[in-house]
């Protein structure tokens, strides 16, 4: 068994939770009592933690979650690789016209 994240909103750890239970992966979480903050605890540093019962589903647990991680900046980035249909030129999603022949980008669907 594998602790693979922790964080102080218990809500974040049981939307990852559920994320890795929908794929079959057994999981448990550890320490919810910390963030009910119902004042019979004590206050800690302890936040709630989401491990994974198997060793064996860790590589892909971690994997699933990575990208929830590392959310980049929304918008510009996210903008997909267009293709001219001009020039054949492959270019940016951050441009709105073909940067080789000034096509414009064709809808995006
Ligand atoms: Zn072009």
């Amino acid at each position: 068994m594998r602790k693979i994240y922790e964080h102080a909103d218990y809500a974040v750890i049981g939307y990852y939770q559920s994320i890795l239970e929908d794929e079959g992966i057994l999981t448990l979480v550890k320490n919810v009592g910390a963030a009910m903050g119902t004042g019979e605890i004590p206050f800690t540093e302890v936040y709630p933690e989401l491990w994974v019962m198997n060793d064996s589903d860790y590589g892909r647990a971690e994997a699933m979650l990575a990208p929830l991680h590392h959310q980049g900046p929304p918008e510009a980035t996210t903008l997909p690789v267009w293709t001219c249909a001009s020039c054949g030129e492959t270019v940016d999603g951050d441009f709105g016209e073909c940067w080789n022949c000034g096509t414009e980008r064709p809808p995006i669907p």
